[in-house]
């Protein structure tokens, strides 16, 4: 019996995958299990194909091949961040985003532990209006106002409907002519820059606070971030922010939680960039909460929280998910009319030189945004890569003790050969077995309060307007 990731493999599991079309023997069902289980069933694994040759002894020695493994080859997660592209490896993602939201929150990671006294905020920033959206009802009607009321093009100003929160018409415009698209695809752009401008208008602000020129405000206080881009559902991204203040050498600095709330409040404020279709700042709702000190569990619901919104794409459909290609590869596209007219905009802008800074097309499946889901300065936290080195260091390790050997005498040869599962049966096959290991991890208490939909923060979220 095959026992990989705790999970045990019977004979019913083998008849069972014989029966959608695989002739492959028990043994080797057991090894499609194993690399299945490696891979952590992910949507589109990528084939390998490969050697490792020990070189410790006075001969060369074959230690493992793939062509024993079935079809001769061995599986690797995507690596997605996009829940609907690849579920498993959004997972994976989503944990590690976690660890790094909580060790710069709590320590942990390399980071001391002491940060934890420090003071530390959580910002929301939003984008501002760009025209009337249909909302989802939260006890009354979606738009009140006179029916009569109508806009330059004959359409109603108020809408008296309910809308279930799952519709496609919650997040779009009342007037598809009245809406600033432009305006909305060139704040997604700009969005980026945006943030980096607020960050260093906010160590300027320190420095008022503290009465005292940058430079010496640079030595008194640095400003660690980690923020996450989330797409609300008009289309536009908005951000979430945890910010720490650090003194020197990770010593308490010398501002308080309210000096920093400050801050951040006039630094979001102030700052704008101008486009050829006006300007981009940030919208009225900018929310700032301070996160205080020793709430461990809190930390878990921030990092949770934050976590959620990195593997999220910008439709529900994930047909946003792959850059486009070209006006004939957008049409084919199914999409909300609203999320569409996003993307069609932001291409035919990319193709207007003005615009040009913005590389509007290849950004166009983002909607403009051309920035990172997942971002954090230097000296937050860990980083995802370290997270994901220690992670094959694992499994490196684990499959070293196996072949019982000094690492630098074993020379892997690697090449990718495919991607995806063989056949509709084995893909068929991997979704279940993914959906089962998600139950079972369900049950681990290690992972049950990224479950839940954190409840966290009760303000500050709010969408579309
Ligand atoms: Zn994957
Ligand atoms: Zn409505
Ligand atoms: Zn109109």
């Amino acid at each position: 019996m095959a026992a990989t990731g705790g999970h045990e493999f019977g004979a019913e599991d083998w008849e069972m995958f014989r029966s959608i079309g695989r002739r492959i023997d028990r043994q080797q069902f057991e090894a499609f299990q194993a690399q299945g289980e490696q891979c952590g069933w992910c949507r589109h694994p990528i084939r390998i194909r490969g050697t490792v040759i020990d070189h410790a002894g006075d001969s060369p020695r074959l230690t493992f091949w793939t062509a024993a493994l079935p079809d001769g080859v061995t599986l690797k997660g995507c690596g997605s961040r996009r829940e609907t592209h690849c579920p498993a490896c959004a997972a994976l993602y989503r944990g590690d985003a976690r660890h790094l939201v909580r060790a710069g929150l709590v320590g942990g990671k390399g980071i001391p532990e002491s940060v934890v006294e420090h003071p530390v905020i959580f910002l929301t920033l939003t984008a501002p209006s760009f025209g009337a959206v249909h909302a989802e009802a939260a006890g009354g009607p979606c738009r009140p106002g006179s029916p009569a009321a109508r806009c330059r093009h004959g359409r109603a100003r108020s809408c008296s409907s309910r809308h279930d929160g799952r519709s496609d018409v919650v997040g779009s415009p009342l007037c598809h002519e009245c809406y600033d698209y432009a305006g909305a695809v060139l704040h997604n752009a700009c969005t980026p820059e945006l943030w980096r401008r607020t960050m260093i208008s906010m160590h300027r602000q320190l420095a008022a606070a503290l009465g005292c020129t940058q430079s010496d405000a640079k030595q008194l206080v640095r400003l660690s971030f980690c923020r996450v881009a989330e797409y609300q559902r008009r289309g536009i991204v908005h951000l979430h922010a945890v910010i720490r203040a650090d003194g020197p050498e990770q010593t308490l600095p010398v501002v308080s939680p309210e000096q920093l709330v400050q801050a951040a409040l006039r630094a979001a404020n102030g700052v704008t960039i101008v486009h050829p279709r006006g300007a981009a700042r940030w919208g009225e709702q900018i929310d700032v909460q301070v996160l205080e000190r020793s709430e461990k569990q809190r930390a878990k619901a921030v990092a949770s929280y934050v976590a959620k919104y990195a593997t999220k794409s910008s439709d529900d459909s994930g047909a946003l998910d792959v850059r486009i290609r070209s006006e004939w590869d957008l049409a084919k596209r199914r999409l909300p009319a609203h999320l569409h007219r996003m993307a069609e905009v932001s291409w035919e802008l990319g193709g207007v030189a003005a615009f040009e800074q913005w590389h509007l097309r290849r950004h166009a499946h983002s909607l403009g945004y051309g920035g990172h889901f997942l971002s954090k300065s230097k000296g937050y936290s860990t980083t995802l890569g370290a997270l994901r080195a220690a992670r094959q260091q694992w499994q490196v390790e684990r499959a070293r003790k196996s072949v019982e050997s000094d690492d630098r005498s074993l020379h892997a040869r690697w090449r990718a050969v495919g991607i995806g599962w063989a056949n509709e049966g084995e893909a068929t096959w991997a979704e279940a077995q993914r959906r089962r290991r998600e139950d079972e991890r369900r049950c681990a208490l290690e992972d049950f309060y990224s479950r839940e939909r954190p409840e966290w923060p009760a303000s500050g979220a709010g969408e579309p307007f």
